[in-house]
């Protein structure tokens, strides 16, 4: 919350600090283009669930847990690039009353079928270091989301 000038000071003091004192911080934020200037590593939690969890410039490059997904295609890009924004349908579940199998499903655009509902996906290694928790496939994700950056506008 705050302006953008004494945020960027903080930032910068916070970087700062980091490497003359060689510590580590946990950032938390919904702000995607602090995440990424900040971060050597990012956890993507939906429901107090890790979604995604890999090295920085893996989760902004993809392919993404829908999820993650979801949060990029709200940023705004200034290049050809721009994708359609993904709208999450429905309200957010209650962290106390998570629904069943995978959190997600109640809100999911890719949700595949009764698996999403029934069956709560591992965090699966998707590439060395970075995992992924869904049931379609690592491939699979790449290959939908791939689709999506190349359809005509
Ligand atoms: S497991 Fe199913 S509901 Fe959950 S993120 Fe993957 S596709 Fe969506």
């Amino acid at each position: 919350a705050l302006d953008v000038s004494v945020q960027a000071a903080i930032l910068n003091l916070l970087a700062d600090l980091q490497s003359k004192e060689d510590v580590s911080y946990i950032f938390i934020s919904h702000d995607l283009a602090v995440v990424r200037y900040l971060s050597d590593k990012i956890a993507v939690l939906y429901l107090g669930r890790i979604m995604e969890l890999g090295p920085s410039e893996d989760v902004f490059s993809g392919p993404h847990h829908p999820y993650t997904e979801a949060l990029l295609s709200a940023v705004p890009k200034l290049d050809q690039t721009d994708t359609a924004r993904i709208r999450l349908d429905g309200e957010i579940p209650s962290a106390t009353n998570p629904p069943s199998g995978c959190v997600f499903h109640t809100r999911c655009p890719r949700k595949i079928g009764p698996i999403c509902e029934q069956q709560e996906p591992p965090l699966g290694e998707a590439q060395p270091g970075h995992s992924i928790r869904c049931h379609i496939p690592y491939s699979e994700l790449a290959r939908l989301q791939r689709a999506v950056v190349t359809e005509p506008a």
